[in-house]
């Protein structure tokens, strides 16, 4: 008995989050585009979860994959010790980034990602001689998941705010977001490359040499869906090739295909030294992450300052062969979908049926790129966020699945959404900002 009443008893010990208990969103199946709530209503994912799958609900591929490998080989460390799995998805991703990033080192999640690429950066410049290159520098409204290293990075200042002391050394550069400026961008921004330079700023501030790497979202994503503005990642790519600092995409949302190329790197056209990887590259269907690294910095992170010496660094499920049969799967599905151009070519639908709320009641501003979007709403006078909160419970009772941000809310569906779900996730939307108060 999968009902609210029946599982009642159990919220208390499962969850104290407020949220849920008030208004309980309980889930019992999904497939495709589609989940199923504990109430039989059919709801349509306009988050592909939580931005990760990718290529709908339970492809069959999938779940056959993580069914025969559980039955093989159920688990083996990465520690001394591997599978051939882990060794043929490697070589996979390695295949689908930019050119010169083909190291890969398998983690559980898009923090542990984060937390590893940080770790590797430091790492990386100590074993070149160079121990006092610590400083990270991450930028404003900026998410990289919830270990100390990605909150010390991370711009948002709710997340942050009741866990200090954070990391040291660490500095922020500014958002990129202003209204004005941005209000009703479609794709990349004109305005606001040269917020950019405040690296430089900030470098100079320090002294280059101890800056070890900046870490942003190529497109900012919890923080908002803001793209970059034209040119902006290009100014950090060439201030960092400037001072040695090594330049971090965090790609846990931008990866595997929302932006319409392989990773956001590829469709932006700016290559990093690392790349974070989650999400996406199980669709979803087990944890995974993944840091990607050109072979300099990595063969540098994995031989340490002393040969004699391995340098120390993994986890229990880093490579877990049910997770390396879904990545593989996964991107089998992807490929043969062909779902990276079909994203591309879909976008232009999507970019058009967002603007056309354009004009409706409360909203301020609408933001895309990829098979991304946002919409702003104009918070009530002294209550954030209440207006989009509304917005979203009634998108739910209409039977479509949107997430809010602050004042807005954001889209991410999975990358098979039709032309007839892209109408029907704009007009729920457009119907219930006409309702609001
Ligand atoms: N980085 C980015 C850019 C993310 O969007 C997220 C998750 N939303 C994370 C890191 C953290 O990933 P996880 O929740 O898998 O730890």
């Amino acid at each position: 008995n999968l009902s609210r009443e029946a599982l009642e008893p159990y919220w208390l010990p499962f969850t104290s989050n407020r949220a849920f208990k008030a208004k309980p969103r309980l889930f019992v199946g999904a497939k495709g585009m589609f989940y199923t709530t504990a109430e039989g209503r059919q709801l349509l994912d306009g988050m592909a979860g939580l931005w990760c799958v990718n290529a709908g609900h339970g492809p069959e591929r999938i779940t056959a994959a993580i069914r025969e490998q559980a039955g093989h080989l159920d688990y083996v460390s990465s520690f001394q010790m591997s599978h051939p799995l882990a060794f043929k998805l490697a070589g996979r991703i390695a295949g689908l980034t930019p050119e010169g990033l083909d190291r890969v080192f398998f983690v559980n999640s898009g923090s542990e990602a984060v937390d590893t690429a940080l770790k590797i950066a430091r790492a990386y410049h100590r074993a070149r001689g160079d121990a006092g290159r610590t400083r990270l520098i991450g930028r404003a409204k900026g998410y990289h998941g919830m270990g100390f290293g990605g909150l010390s990075v991370a711009g948002i200042a709710r997340h942050r705010r009741d866990f200090g002391p954070l990391l040291g050394d660490v500095d922020h550069l500014p958002h990129t977001y202003n209204r004005e400026h941005q209000a009703f961008s479609r794709g990349q921004p004109d305005w606001g490359a040269h917020l950019a330079d405040e690296l430089e700023a900030i470098a100079q501030i320090h002294d280059p040499s101890t800056i070890a790497a900046v870490i942003v979202e190529p497109v900012t994503g919890s923080g908002g869906v803001l793209p970059p503005p034209k040119g902006y990642l290009e100014r950090l790519r060439a201030i960092c090739d400037r001072h040695g600092i090594l330049l971090i995409f965090d790609e846990v949302i931008t990866g595997y295909g929302r932006l319409g190329a392989p990773f956001g790197s590829t469709a932006l056209g700016v290559t990093p030294d690392i790349i974070t990887c989650a999400k996406g590259m199980t669709n979803g269907a087990v944890p995974m992450g993944g840091v990607i690294a050109s072979t300099k910095v990595y063969d540098a992170f994995m031989t340490g300052p002393d040969e004699a010496v391995e340098l120390m660094h993994g986890y229990t499920y880093s490579g877990h062969p049910l997770a390396c049969a879904a990545g593989l799967a996964a991107i089998d599905v992807y490929e043969e979908l062909d779902l990276f151009a079909r994203t591309a070519r879909i976008a232009g639908y999507w970019e058009a049926q967002a603007h056309s709320l354009q004009g409706e009641p409360h909203i301020v501003d609408i933001r895309n790129i990829g098979l991304l979007a946002a919409i702003e709403i104009a918070p009530k006078p002294g209550e954030p966020g209440s207006r989009s909160a509304a917005a979203g419970n009634l998108c739910y009772e209409a039977g479509v699945l949107v997430r809010t941000a602050g004042d807005a809310l954001v889209l991410s569906p999975p990358l098979i959404i039709t032309e007839a779900e892209i109408d029907r996730i704009f007009d729920t939307i457009r119907q219930a900002v006409r309702a609001l108060a």
